[in-house]
């Protein structure tokens, strides 16, 4: 029994470390895909949007609660995003993450 709820501790560390792992990744091959134009910025801005997401989602495990909708408590926090919360490279907007569905929507430019 007490094996089993160790295990069950470690699986969800483990859950928390991927999803670390991931956002860090998909921010270094964020900053490679430098934008140089439309698309590429239009290519980055999608990397964006997947990192916040899942930023926001391990947010909510850790924390039990979702970030405020403008996204200014998660963005501070150099846990989630150490260099602070990107802006879309295109429009220079910051993202904002949709209260009913608890996500930031893709941008269509
Ligand atoms: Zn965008």
């Amino acid at each position: 029994m007490r094996l089993r709820a160790g295990r069950r501790g470690v699986s969800l560390r483990e859950v928390g470390l991927v999803l670390l792992a991931v956002t860090a990744i998909s921010g270094v091959v964020a900053r490679r895909l430098a934008p140089s134009g439309t698309k590429a910025g239009a290519a980055v801005c999608e990397g964006n949007v997947a990192r916040i997401n899942m930023a926001i989602e391990k947010w909510f495990f850790d924390k039990g609660r979702w970030p405020a909708a403008d996204l200014s408590d998660i963005g501070r926090d150099r846990a989630y995003f150490p260099n602070g919360i990107p802006r879309c490279p295109v429009t220079r907007e910051p993202y904002r993450m949709d209260p009913q569905c608890h996500r930031v929507r893709r941008h269509s430019h």
